[in-house]
């Protein structure tokens, strides 16, 4: 899975970054796959390098309120909750060298303008976001922000029930409700073969 990650000092990104031009990189999967992991990861990884890393992520609910960002299996980030894209890009640290952003799918359309200014302004960009819903349906802004990032990665999970590359989150309370915030209480991680949509979902056999 990290082969891709050996772009991170790269000849070409070395001249990238002189010639002041900034980049995309977007991480998706399921949950549990560990998107926020990989994202704390390339933000550590950048103060170590002394570049200046400011965070944000979307404030969906007064749960999501606290000021950081945290992998199911406890790594954690300080970042700054937003309500929209507007008002990350009116808490923007104009000296912040690397943006990263947990949660891409709760964020408005307005996102994928707002990641192109900064990438446009010379800064790199790391944005993690589920690619599909509870259903298996592309999950926007995820799909726009995957067709204008420079880098992708797809991180995938393990199926609770077979063991085998899970690429679906399966909702397991009854909520129809597209965002219904929660962890192993509310959702698993499938494979294709083991994931159910939901009997009235169009994906539904
Ligand atoms: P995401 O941001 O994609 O939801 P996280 O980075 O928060 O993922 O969490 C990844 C971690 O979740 C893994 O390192 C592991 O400790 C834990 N985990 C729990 N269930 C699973 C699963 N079914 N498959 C893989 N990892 C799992
Ligand atoms: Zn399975």
């Amino acid at each position: 899975m990290v082969e891709e990650f050996a772009f991170d000092n790269s000849e070409e990104r070395r001249k990238t970054r002189q010639n002041g031009v900034g980049w995309i990189e977007v991480i998706v999967g399921s949950m549990f796959s560990g998107k926020s992991e990989e994202l704390i990861r390339r933000l550590r990884r950048a103060q170590i390098a002394r570049q200046k890393v400011q965070v944000f992520k979307p404030k969906i609910d007064d749960r999501y309120s606290i000021e950081q960002i945290a992998s199911h299996s406890g790594m954690t980030h300080i970042s700054k909750p937003v309500m929209t894209a507007s008002e990350l890009m009116a808490q923007l640290d104009p000296e912040a060298e690397v943006i990263g952003i947990d949660e891409g799918q709760f964020f408005d359309a307005g996102i994928v303008e707002a990641v192109n200014k900064l990438a446009d302004s010379g800064k790199r960009v790391i944005i993690a976001g589920l690619d599909q819903d509870y259903m298996g349906k592309p999950f926007e802004p995820m799909p726009q922000l995957l067709s204008i990032a420079e880098f992708i990665t797809k991180t995938h999970a393990i199926c609770v029930k077979c063991g085998s590359t899970a690429n679906y989150s399966q909702r397991t309370s009854d909520s129809k409700e597209r965002v219904e915030v929660g962890a192993t209480d509310k959702y698993e991680a499938r494979c294709r073969k083991c994931f159910v949509p939901f009997p009235d979902s169009p994906t539904a056999i």
